[in-house]
């Protein structure tokens, strides 16, 4: 208790506290011996607290009565003059009953709210453990929440604690599990009160569990072993030779970090080294006690396997691209130097990203919205030859096209070709989605006539979206164009080469 809630204690005429139907008050039991024989106590005793009841509202209708009643029993003692203490567990305003009273009474008489020690720093204090340090941040979680959001919030949680046990115990458990965090949790019940109890909270005999106990996951840094140079800047794993690494192949969205997942939050902040494109890696929080191997945009096989030999020895390795890392990305070459030896037996998982196509297809409106084909036009890797043919046939099926590598400073004809190519399946006035560094600072969604689409406005960061016959450009009363694929089709079979009157009119 703090100085001024003891002073506030002593001056009061009235001690009020909620309690469950049994009576008890932990509020009242902590504030115990400051309270005198001459105190008025008016204890609020909740009529459920299970959400079981007979009240014609309900359990919401049942509180709200139980509310309204509490603070007129307040009000009463307030009219006639009479100061009153209301004592909360932890601190009034943080998860506790005092609030309802504070909302119905606060604006009709004199307030004060004392602040009190909630029982996330009681938990933390107890434990030892620092529960934010740096830039971490820290969440807070009700154990009620279901098991989907908890498992979502905690996998990309640096700190976290999880209140209000109990019976949520078996889901938050779980929770925890799924989020890759059960070896860090801790478990602290009725922190600094008598019974208190604390540990892993993996050793928890979960139907020993009360509603006065919190799980924590504590602060990483310094948590995670603290690397010593070895080769190439990577640390030797003395003493930890039992240690299975793993690799995670993670995708970070297009741009920052509102495109990130909150899976792929939570890997890239367990991971012990991130490996990839310099770009990509820019996009990840520094984390202190993590190796980055950044490396240039080239040879994804040589990546792969340095990041397979970092498992191998391990090592929790996060491989980074941008976007969706199956996308022309790190997926591939890593499953494919992880399919030979010496490396079958290193765990590999691949997590999905926002895919640069998704993303710039919702900033234009919905251009995806039908069928689609997704063709890169890099010929670094597959010949022209097989380009312009996927071109041809995507463009006679009347697919949608996404269009990721269009061109780069060094490869400047191929836009200008595919549009020659495509202008003998489409009309001239096909609409064409110009997302450039979508996500990012220089962010650009333009939609041109596929006739006027100029090579030397794509470049590395931009995606091209290109029509069907049935995409459709309209402008919103807010001057804005949106470009959108329905998804029904005529009936009719499309004649082979559908003539720019069959299609519909384009509003620009
Ligand atoms: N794995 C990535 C794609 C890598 S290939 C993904 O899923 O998005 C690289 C190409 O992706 C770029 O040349 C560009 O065509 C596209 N791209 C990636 N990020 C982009 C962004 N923010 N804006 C526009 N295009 C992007």
């Amino acid at each position: 208790m703090t100085v001024r809630a003891v002073r506030v204690i002593a001056e009061a005429d009235v001690i009020a506290y909620h309690s469950a139907r049994h009576g008890r008050s932990i509020a009242r039991s902590i504030a115990a011996e400051h309270l005198r024989a001459d105190h008025i106590e008016e204890p609020l005793v909740y009529p459920v607290t299970t959400g079981t009841t007979d009240h014609p509202g309900g359990y919401q209708g049942a509180m709200e009565e139980f509310y309204a009643e509490s603070a007129a029993r307040l009000a009463v003692h307030l009219d006639a003059g009479r100061t009153v203490a209301v004592i909360a567990e932890g601190d009034p305003l943080f998860y506790g009953s005092y609030m309802h009273m504070h909302k119905r009474l606060a604006g009709r008489y004199p307030t004060e709210v004392i602040p009190g020690v909630t029982s996330v720093s009681a938990a933390a204090a107890r434990l030892g453990t620092p529960l934010v340090e740096g830039e971490e941040v820290l969440t807070i979680l009700p154990g009620t929440l279901p098991e989907e959001e908890l498992t979502a919030r905690l996998a990309s949680a640096d700190s976290a604690v999880v209140m209000k046990l109990g019976r949520t115990f078996p889901t938050v458990r779980r929770a925890i599990e799924r989020a890759g965090r059960l070896a860090d949790a801790r478990y602290v019940e009725r922190a600094t009160m008598s019974g208190e109890r604390t540990g892993a909270l993996a050793d928890v005999d979960p139907d020993s569990v009360p509603y006065f106990s919190v799980a924590v996951l504590p602060s990483r840094i310094g948590a995670v072993p603290v690397p010593v140079p070895g080769d190439a800047g990577v640390p030797s794993n003395s003493g930890e030779t039992n240690k299975t690494g793993q690799v995670v192949v993670v995708g970070t969205g297009p741009a920052g970090p509102l495109w990130l997942t909150p899976e792929t939050r939570g890997e890239l902040a367990a991971a012990e080294d991130l490996v990839g494109y310099t770009t990509y890696l820019d996009r990840v929080p520094v984390r202190p006690g993590q190796l980055r191997h950044g490396s240039d945009n080239k040879v994804e096989s040589e990546r792969a396997e340095f990041a397979l030999d970092l498992a191998r020895r391990g090592r929790r390795v996060a491989v980074v691209s941008g976007g969706d890392p199956g996308v022309f990305a790190m997926a591939t070459a890593v499953l494919e130097v992880a399919s030979r030896a010496p490396y079958e037996d290193v765990p590999v998982r691949v997590l999905p990203g926002v895919t640069a196509a998704n993303a710039a297809a919702a900033l234009a409106g919905a251009p995806l919205g039908h069928d689609y084909a997704v063709l890169s036009l890099s010929d670094r890797l597959k010949p022209w030859e097989v380009i312009a043919e996927r071109l041809h046939a995507a463009a006679a099926a009347d697919l949608v096209l996404a269009l990721y590598n269009p061109g780069s400073r060094s490869r400047t004809w191929q836009v200008g070709k595919a549009r020659e190519l495509l202008l003998e399946h489409r009309a001239p006035d096909t609409p064409v989605v110009l997302g450039r560094d979508v996500g990012g600072a220089e962010q650009s969604v333009r939609i041109v006539r596929l006739a006027d689409l100029d090579p030397a406005q794509v470049d590395m960061r931009t995606i091209l979206l290109v029509g069907s016959s049935q995409t459709v450009t309209v402008r919103r009363g807010d001057g804005r164009q949106i470009v959108w694929t329905p998804r029904r089709y005529p009936e009719k079979p499309l004649a082979e080469s559908p003539s720019p009157e069959n299609s519909p009119k384009a509003a620009n």
